[in-house]
């Protein structure tokens, strides 16, 4: 494949170098990714054009992977968009088929762990307009950090009565007292102090970057105790060592500040993940920013998409220290393929974060701007339209050039 024109994105001495006409590799997804690609990559151009009158430009490179990869290659994740990932660095993904029960294992879990993009952030913010089952969507403004390699979605399992199912329980039930049934299909949860503190050190410094006023760290350690029990302790180790002047835990905040934040310091605090699902709905102004294990982060990251609209509405990224990949939150959606009818606002959004990665904040605001503006006069995809009085229905492409027409 020819080099395209353009240039690489760097890191020197641990900040990005963006040049004005960085290589940027998309996976375009399967089913209804190639109509939210198109819709995307044109709103994102046009925003780019018009924020820097030409002067800046980014250098689409198709990557394969998917059903379009396995078409052309007969490999579902060629090695070549692994390697064009990690050498351009930042990364724009469309969703991709996995298969439930068996087949192929999921291509993004692949990605993550091959790349080694051990934070999924994703933010909940609400976009006024977009229909809502609260009451005060408003108050929602949260960011989850998740960890992306650990937990069980390191994949280690073996289905029931297979022999590496048998032969691990033999060793449990006899060496190590459990009482396993031999039939069970067995899966390994692992989490490292590692895994987590890097997650949960990354999620801080997000909220002292930015301004917020607290990080939660979300787990179930009552019941897992030595996996996201540990999770939850490495995240209070960790600040007290390495964040002693700008984080204080609740224990502190009670202790020493009378239950008062003071001014300029984040607070640490963790819930277990049950009650944090109901306080979220009926308290969201008392979360910020949230960091959690793997399980708890997808089920969470759907739920407070809800909130705000949906996962239509709801953009991610996945990152390491040196590798960002931005992709929307929702799935590929098959029954909709290549009838230009879904909302391309998930992975628009996730463009927007991309923009603020490469530190284009004009173009990530004239972007966001237009779309704000486009939802509020009421011109949106079937499924906001569906819940609101007196919309417009537009197609996938009708949406990006309306917020185009914006800018
Ligand atoms: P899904 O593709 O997210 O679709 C579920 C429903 O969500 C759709 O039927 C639609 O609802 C709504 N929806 C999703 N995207 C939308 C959009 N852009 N605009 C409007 N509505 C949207 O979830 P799924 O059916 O569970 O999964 C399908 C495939 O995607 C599976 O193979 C799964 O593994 C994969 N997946 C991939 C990713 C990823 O690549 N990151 C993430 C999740 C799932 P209505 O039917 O109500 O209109």
């Amino acid at each position: 494949m020819p080099e395209p024109q353009g240039e690489k994105i760097t890191y020197e001495r641990g900040q990005l170098r963006v040049p004005d006409h960085p290589i940027i590799p998309y996976i375009e997804g399967d089913g209804i990714g190639p109509d939210l690609w198109r819709a995307t990559s044109y709103a994102v151009n046009q925003a780019v054009a018009k924020a820097y009158g030409g002067q800046r430009q980014i250098v689409w490179q198709e990557v394969l992977a998917g059903e379009k990869a396995f078409k052309a290659t007969g490999e579902w994740l060629p090695a070549h968009t692994l390697e064009a990932l990690k050498m351009y660095r930042v990364g724009l993904k469309g969703p991709l088929t996995t298969p439930i029960g068996g087949g192929i294992r999921s291509l993004n879990v692949t990605i993550r762990q091959a790349l080694d993009l051990y934070a999924c952030v994703r933010p909940v913010r609400y976009i006024p307009g977009v229909p809502s089952p609260m009451r005060h969507p408003e108050k929602v403004d949260m960011i989850i950090f998740r960890e992306n390699t650990e937990d069980v979605y390191a994949g280690i399992e073996w289905a029931a009565n297979s022999e590496p199912a048998r032969q691990l329980i033999d060793f449990l039930n006899n060496h190590l007292g459990t009482r396993i049934d031999p039939s069970a299909g067995i899966g390994i949860k692992p989490i490292t102090r590692f895994g987590s503190e890097r997650l949960i050190r990354r999620a801080i410094r997000y909220a002292i970057d930015h301004g917020r006023r607290s990080v939660t760290m979300m787990h179930k350690g009552n019941i897992m105790k030595f996996t996201e029990g540990a999770f939850r302790d490495y995240g209070y180790a960790l600040a007290e060592r390495e964040f002693p002047e700008q984080v204080i835990s609740e224990t502190a905040l009670y202790d020493r500040y009378d239950g008062r934040l003071p001014e300029g310091k984040i607070l640490l605090k963790d819930r277990i993940a049950d009650i944090t699902f109901q306080q979220v709905l009926l308290r969201p102004t008392e979360f910020d920013v949230i960091a959690c294990p793997n399980l708890n982060g997808d089920y969470l990251s759907d739920a407070l998409a809800a909130q705000v609209g949906g996962v239509g509405m709801a953009p991610g990224s996945n990152i390491s220290d040196e590798i960002a990949v931005f992709e929307a939150t929702h799935g590929t959606a098959p029954k909709y393929a290549n009838l230009d009818k879904v909302n391309p606002s998930s992975l628009m959004l996730s463009a927007v974060m991309m923009l603020d990665h490469l530190g284009w904040s004009e173009a990530s605001a004239l972007l966001l701007t237009a779309m704000e503006q486009t939802i509020g006069a009421r011109v949106v995809t079937y499924d906001l339209a569906r819940q609101m009085d007196g919309a417009k229905e537009v197609k996938t492409s009708q949406f990006a050039e309306a917020m185009v027409e914006r800018m």
